[in-house]
């Protein structure tokens, strides 16, 4: 719901300004019509049902893959494509991923939103709309802001979105932004906001390999970045998750194990994720299993922290960097 125009409205109504927190209670325990929010004047009820639409968002259509993760495509009210995927863990846990922009203008070559026109950014509004759309059903865990754009270039919007995911049930410390290394985002976060978590995405041991794969890195390069992920860490007292995409033959060998490892000091600030590659149009190739595990190891070896990231919903495009709000949608609709 655009809680910008329920204030207004509320306000234009002459009605008390806790008739706004009233909404948002209904919202957040997974209301999905005015019908059902029986504590405000049935009058009220009708006057703001026909000003007031129940979610910035349209439902284009959704996948559901066989592990249980569902993908949803959205539209906005001008038209914006986006997406957001629930995973569902054997363990409880509802992992909800979430986009902070239609669309990015980053350009990572492996990343297939990069490949997708740049919409916009999503407003606070439209971002909270996809994690109220998977509340209806069931009460989500967790959130990560992992879907389509760069969160940290649409900072005011998800930081206002994080202030409100607790009373949906996603508490600050179930909640990760993710970043390309967007170095003025990382320095806000450090000093306000609430006390999210961060991922950052390195995907290289070096600035030269790194500029390669993403452009951003000619802006921003890896020792100002990583400075700015220890500055945070001190702040925070929280590590930072360090994301490694793992391609063969490109960033997977052993002396690039080791060459990242130098890098993450102090070893507690740090935590890397390796994250198998999904499919996207660009020309890269998974590592294997066998390689990956021999990158942890060589990690580990040297005292680093790293798991291995467990791939969801690969089969209908709703894994990591496959969201491109281009499936023609066939594979969806029920399927
Ligand atoms: N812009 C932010 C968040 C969105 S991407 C960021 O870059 O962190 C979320 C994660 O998915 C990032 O770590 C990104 O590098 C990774 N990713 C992108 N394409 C991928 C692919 N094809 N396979 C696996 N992970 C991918």
């Amino acid at each position: 719901m655009d809680l910008t125009l329920l204030e207004r409205t509320i306000e234009e109504l002459g009605e008390p300004a806790y008739r706004v927190r009233q909404v948002w209670r209904w919202l957040a325990r997974g209301a999905a019509s005015w019908e059902e929010m029986t504590d405000l004047p049935l009058a009220l009820r009708r006057e703001l049902a026909a000003r007031v639409p129940i979610s910035t968002l349209a439902v284009v259509a959704s996948a559901r893959a066989r592990d249980g993760t569902e993908k949803v495509l959205f539209r906005t009210a001008d038209g914006k494509p986006l997406e957001a995927v629930l995973m569902r863990y054997r363990d409880g846990r509802r992992s909800l991923c979430l986009s902070s922009q239609s669309g990015c203008p980053l350009t990572c070559t492996f990343c297939q939103t990069g490949r997708m026109r740049f919409g916009r950014n999503l407003t606070a509004s439209e971002i909270l709309d996809q994690a109220l759309h998977f509340r209806r059903d069931e009460r989500p865990t967790h959130a990560v802001f992992m879907g389509m754009g760069e969160p940290l270039m649409n900072l005011d919007a998800v930081l206002a979105a994080c202030e409100r995911l607790p009373d949906i049930g996603i508490a600050h410390r179930r909640t990760a932004i993710s970043t390309v290394g967007w170095l003025p985002g990382i320095e806000r976060l450090a000093r306000e906001g609430p006390p999210v978590r961060l991922a950052l995405s390195l995907h290289a041991p070096n600035d030269a390999l790194r500029s390669e794969l993403m452009p951003i890195n000619e802006r921003y390069p890896i020792a100002a970045v990583l400075d700015a992920c220890r500055e945070w860490w001190r702040h925070r007292r929280r590590q930072v998750f360090v994301e490694y995409l793992m391609l063969a033959g490109v960033n997977d060998r052993y002396e690039q194990a080791l060459e990242l490892a130098a890098l993450l000091r102090p070893r507690e600030a740090f935590c890397v994720n390796l994250i198998p590659y999904n499919p996207t149009d660009a020309p890269y190739r998974g590592s294997s299993r066998r390689a990956i595990d021999a990158f942890r190891g060589a990690l580990e070896e040297r005292s680093v922290r790293a798991t291995v990231r467990l791939t969801r919903g690969r089969e209908i495009a709703a894994a990591c960097g496959q969201l491109a709000a281009r499936q023609p949608l066939a594979a969806v609709a029920g399927g």
